[in-house]
């Protein structure tokens, strides 16, 4: 199947909102999306994407296309197509409705049982489909020793098992280190640059050194607009998936403007 996903600038940093089961009215999230799209169509060196919740997406989608506004899901089924699977929503249906990026893999969805073998088989689903998955991997609690980084490499390797390497070039990975996720601060810089670098390492061991170059590696935890650009200029990340913030509109707004004078 032709694959659709957007070619992303190497310049343009990914900056995705992820809104989990918030807001409560379809109302407040059209008006969020709103000024996050208009927001959005006034910068040079960001890409925006939001991942309402299901309901919501459709209502969110702008009717004026942009090269560099897009619209995410926060989950999708292992099944690609259609049948017998209630409550399930298949990435086919996703791109459909114009979704082009999916997250994978949450922390929060691991903890409800989402383990590495379902995280792979979705993003088989998602790729099949010609959409980019966000996979989301991250250790639970960090030690001297660097225990954490074997966790990091097994997760990394089981979410993309079976992945075939022409699928590369599609993906992108977030960190997420879970006890920054919800905290009072986000991951020290330097501490994100030393994570990014590992994850790539382990990215390009998989499907070769310039996919290990190419591949976009986001941080997400505790990032608002007065550490975001700190966090992409010290921790050399390629972009941030970002969670409470992305649902304050003027918060996420000033975010995206404070990325983008990074250039
Ligand atoms: C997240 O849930 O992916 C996240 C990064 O949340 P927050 O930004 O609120 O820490």
């Amino acid at each position: 199947m032709q694959s659709y996903v957007t070619i992303i600038p190497m310049n343009k940093k990914l900056i995705v909102g992820n809104w989990k089961m918030n807001p409560v009215t379809l109302d407040e999230a059209k008006k969020i999306a709103r000024k996050i799209k208009r927001a959005s169509d006034s910068l040079v060196s960001v890409e925006t994407v939001i991942c309402p919740p299901f309901p919501f997406i459709v209502s969110c989608t702008s009717k004026n296309e942009s090269k560099f506004f897009h619209m995410g899901a926060q989950s999708v089924s292992v099944e690609v197509d259609r049948g017998p699977f209630t409550g399930e929503v298949s990435a086919t249906m996703l791109k459909e409705i114009g979704v082009k990026y999916v997250i994978i893999g949450h922390s929060e969805q691991r903890a409800r049982g989402e383990s590495d073998s379902i995280v792979s088989k979705k993003v088989k689903a998602v790729l099949d489909a010609g959409l980019s998955p966000i996979i989301c991997v991250g250790e639970a609690s960090r030690d001297e020793a660097g225990a954490y980084l074997d966790t990091l490499k097994n997760q990394i390797k089981q979410s993309l098992a079976d992945i075939p390497a022409k699928f590369s070039s599609d993906i992108v990975l977030a960190y997420e280190p879970i006890w920054a996720i919800g905290a009072q601060e986000a991951m020290k810089n330097e501490d994100i640059y030393e994570s990014s670098l590992f994850v790539k390492k382990v990215f390009s061991d998989l499907f070769g050194p310039d996919a290990g170059v190419k591949v976009k590696v986001l941080y997400g935890g505790s990032v608002n607009y007065r550490n975001a650009p700190d966090i992409i200029a010290i921790g050399k990340v390629d972009g941030l998936l970002v969670g409470r913030e992305s649902v304050n509109a003027p918060g996420f707004v000033e975010l995206l403007k404070a990325v983008d004078l990074l250039k």
